[in-house]
């Protein structure tokens, strides 16, 4: 070794040595080894990754390359790189990728199927060819909402900040909210309730309305038959508070670390069923991490389900109360 930087010791693989002359006196890495003499031997230069689970789940990305000058002859220089980040990065995205696509396989099959079944004109049942009909409608309109909240989704992931902010009242998005899908709970006699104060804050509109919808939007979707959603917003100390609370079907315990996760459901067809797309709740964790808020849920199997976000209460209300 002519030269060898201290941050290299800060890599599992490597440890520091009092007198470190050659390699197998830092390292017992055998791939580092023979990839470092590999490439001092054929003079040609090595990258690969090294194996995460001897490096404590840490992925390094290795690449020797062959030095030949004044100072020495027929050497190599060793650059180790944490790419750990970089890689779950990548990972995420490549399942991202093929959780799409699968989920959009599923209802242009279907759309397929039946579109296929009324050209063929052997429908003569016109009853039979409303209900398919119906069918491609429902079908497309699930992938319509798959896209839009993939829009979404990347446009939160693209613009880490928000744009204009503006002062909101959430008491009163919830207000507005909850007229919105006042048809869809009545469809199943779920009443919403909106309590609590005006509780301000300063966000994008937009973002705030997605949040309280989806959440409004799960609490009815999930909900039983006769039940109930509360929708509270009060100011508490520096923060601001909105609470989402259903008594619907509830959320199994082992689930519940999960349901933020893209595309993650705990009951598919059901959800399908009901037009979700697995990525409503991974919207809502974005927007409040956006805004710096935090996230906690409840839930108890056959009881309810209750979602508490505190924001920063906006600094224009603080006077106020
Ligand atoms: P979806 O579009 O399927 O509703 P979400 O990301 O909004 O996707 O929610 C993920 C999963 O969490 C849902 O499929 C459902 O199983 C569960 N879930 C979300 N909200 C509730 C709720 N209020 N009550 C019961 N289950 C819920």
């Amino acid at each position: 070794i002519v030269y060898v930087n201290r941050t290299v010791f800060h890599f599992s693989a490597f440890h520091p040595a009092e007198y470190a002359r050659t390699l197998s006196d830092i390292t017992d890495n055998e791939q580092i080894i023979s990839s470092v003499h590999a490439c001092v031997l054929t003079k040609s230069s090595q990258s690969y990754d090294l194996d995460s689970a001897e490096n404590d789940g840490k992925i390094y990305s290795i690449s020797v390359t062959p030095v030949s000058g004044e100072w020495i002859a027929d050497g190599a220089i060793l650059i180790i790189t944490d790419v750990t980040h970089f890689r779950q990065a990548e990972r995420i995205r490549r399942e991202f990728f093929a959780n799409a696509s699968h989920e959009l396989k599923t209802p242009i099959t279907a759309i397929l199927g039946f579109s296929e079944l009324l050209g063929a004109g052997l429908v003569d049942d016109m009853e039979k060819v409303y209900e398919y009909v119906g069918r491609i409608q429902k079908q497309a309109r699930n992938m319509s909402n798959i896209i839009n909240d993939i829009l979404r989704l990347s446009s939160l992931e693209e613009k880490k900040e928000p744009q204009t902010p503006v002062l909101l009242n959430l008491r009163q998005i919830c207000t507005e909210a909850a007229a919105v899908l006042t048809t869809e709970a009545q469809k199943k006699n779920v009443t919403i309730h909106v309590d609590g104060k005006d509780t301000y804050i300063d966000a994008q509109r937009e973002d705030i309305w997605q949040l309280v919808l989806n959440l409004l939007d799960n609490a009815v979707k999930y909900n039983v038959e006769g039940g109930r959603v509360d929708l509270i917003t009060y100011p508490e100390g520096d923060h601001a508070v909105l609470i989402v609370k259903d008594t619907g079907i509830g959320i199994p315990a082992p689930d519940l670390p999960r349901v933020f996760e893209r595309f993650y459901r705990v009951d598919k067809g059901r959800s399908r069923a009901v037009g979700g797309t697995g990525l409503g709740l991974s919207i809502v964790k974005h927007i409040v991490a956006r805004y710096k808020g935090e996230l906690s849920l409840q839930s108890k199997l056959g009881v309810g389900t209750e979602f508490t976000i505190r924001f920063h209460r906006a600094a224009a209300s603080k006077k106020d109360t």
